[in-house]
């Protein structure tokens, strides 16, 4: 999942459920949304940052003073469960570096469709260079401005 979709999928969910929703607390709820993938510059993507011993300590911080630090977390918390669906996350990284993720698969076409679901198992990725294709998350994130703009004016 792209930087686009991890930063406007939570916006939307803020916009809609959060009775008085802010523009500070949006740009903190994005800086926590994006904030794992900062995994990207240490040697393995999705690694410390995508692990429960760094994100569970912080949780609870973020919760015991709710506002915008609960906001940051619940960014991150977004991040993971999207990554989740995307991928593997190494729960408890560095102890462990297996990570684990849901793999939903349709098949569409001729035949009869076919969906399937299971548990996936891997390591992380090295660092390397990576080609994204922002096309979709750039639409998004245009609705997504789009919707900011409504519910804060
Ligand atoms: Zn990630």
């Amino acid at each position: 999942m792209d930087p686009l979709e991890h930063a406007s999928i939570p916006t939307l969910l803020y916009l809609a459920l959060s009775p008085t929703p802010d523009i500070v607390g949006i740009v903190i709820l994005v800086a926590g949304a994006v904030f794992p993938d900062l995994d990207a510059l240490s040697r393995e993507h999705r690694s410390y940052l995508h692990s429960l011993l760094a994100f569970l300590p912080a949780f609870l911080t973020g919760w015991y003073f709710g506002g915008y630090p609960y906001l940051f977390v619940l960014g991150w918390l977004s991040h993971l469960f999207l990554d989740l669906f995307t991928g593997v996350l190494p729960f408890f990284y560095p102890i462990s570096r297996k990570g684990y993720g849901i793999s939903v698969r349709a098949v569409l076409g001729l035949h009869v469709p076919k969906l399937s679901i299971g548990i996936l198992s891997a390591y992380p990725t090295p660092r390397r260079d990576y080609e994204l294709n922002l096309g979709g998350s750039l639409a998004l994130l245009l609705l997504t401005l789009l919707v900011i703009i409504l519910r804060l004016h």
